[in-house]
């Protein structure tokens, strides 16, 4: 790569599905090991901070834009081995569409991160908030990372153990934000179809559609169907997904939500703490189908967690109308709703 690769004043609305944020100051796509390297000395010798992206689709722009180099993840790469009769390990380059991915992976028959069909984006930023959905998270099936440690000027592997994952968090978007550049990652996926018992959503659309023979593609198959009947397509409506991760609460906090609402949603976790619906919360406090003049903003008629840009022009729209629905929740259930596409930079 050369200088001329780095391109100037950058609109961030082009790298994010929410289509709001000022400029980049520089941006460059990056599809090799070497565009890195050249990118990061460019930016230490012009004394400008770094971000790496993928799609864009979990992020949010200030509308100040940022001072520094934005990289753009394009490295690809789709590579099998160690395949047997019960075994597929792939490595795959972080600017890969992660739900080209996913097909792949289902027709080479191999399950594992099936339900994780159509979450838009890079492989590269599947580590960075654990995507997961439908009862899959890529926690399960990730065996290690390549990445470039920007701190130390190197690169790395680091096994999935040293990721730190959990629900929608790991170092990458918590202690360590910023630090890594991811370029690629390793995954292990079982030639075996997938055995129940599956999300309960999702197996309602199972008992609903009479399936009852289980393959990856099958189940491919129905989260698509479930996704696409609830959530709006991002290359058409600007939206980020979930807009608030559901909220983790202490069993006592339970008890005094379940005198008020007694069919509050919940469920239990493996340390005892009790997951809530952001979504029902969301609905509850007023914002089903709700469309803000004042902002441009609205949550998606069919998924209230969803919030959908309709005519905003600044992402300090977004900011106002999220903070009517969590100053709402706050109020109704004296539960604090957190926003799960990161606010950049
Ligand atoms: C309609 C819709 C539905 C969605 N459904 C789901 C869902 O079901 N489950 C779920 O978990 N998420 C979901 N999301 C969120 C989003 O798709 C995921 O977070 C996805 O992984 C983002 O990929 P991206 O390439 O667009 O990442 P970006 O938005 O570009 O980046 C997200 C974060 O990762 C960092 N990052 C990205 N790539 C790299 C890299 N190579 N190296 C270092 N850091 C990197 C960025 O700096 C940023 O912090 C949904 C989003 C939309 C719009």
């Amino acid at each position: 790569m050369t200088i001329m690769n780095i391109r100037q004043n950058v609109s961030l609305k082009e790298h994010s599905s929410m289509r709001l944020g000022g400029e980049a100051s520089y941006c460059a796509d990056i599809t090799s090991r070497d565009d890195l390297k050249q990118a990061i000395v460019w930016a230490y010798d012009n004394k400008q901070p770094v971000v790496m992206i993928g799609g864009g689709n979990n992020i949010i722009w200030r509308d100040e834009g940022f001072k520094g180099l934005l990289l753009v993840n394009k490295v690809m790469g789709y590579e099998a081995f160690n395949e047997d009769s019960e075994n597929l390990y792939l490595t795959l380059g972080a600017g890969e569409n992660w739900d080209s991915v996913v097909r792949r992976s289902v027709e080479a028959g191999a399950s594992g991160i099936e339900a994780l069909s159509l979450i838009p984006g890079t492989v590269g930023a599947t580590p960075v908030q654990n995507v997961g959905a439908y009862g899959q998270d890529i926690s399960q099936t990730l065996v290690s990372i390549e990445a470039y440690d920007i701190s130390r000027g190197e690169f790395i592997t680091i096994p999935t153990e040293d990721c730190k994952l959990s629900y929608r968090s790991s170092r990458f978007n918590t202690v360590d934000r910023g630090r890594f550049a991811i370029m690629g990652l390793t995954l292990h996926l079982i030639k075996n179809d997938p055995t129940p018992p599956f999300y309960p959503s999702l197996q309602a659309y199972l008992d609903e559609h009479g399936i009852n023979r289980f393959t990856p593609a099958i189940i491919r198959s129905a989260v698509i169907d479930i996704r696409t009947s609830k959530l709006p397509d991002p290359a058409i409506v600007a939206n980020n997904g979930s807009f608030f991760a559901n909220p983790v609460i202490e069993k006592s906090q339970l008890s005094v939500l379940m005198e008020q609402c007694p069919s509050i949603p919940h469920w239990q976790q493996d340390d005892d703490r009790i997951k809530l619906s952001a979504a029902w919360l969301v609905a509850q406090a007023g914002f089903n189908d709700c469309h803000d003049s004042v902002t441009g903003m609205a949550t998606w008629a069919r998924q209230p967690l969803v919030i959908v840009n309709e005519h905003a022009k600044k992402t300090a729209d977004l900011l106002v109308f999220k903070q009517k629905i969590v100053d709402a929740v706050k109020q109704r259930f004296d539960v604090i709703l957190v926003q799960e596409p990161e606010l950049l930079p």
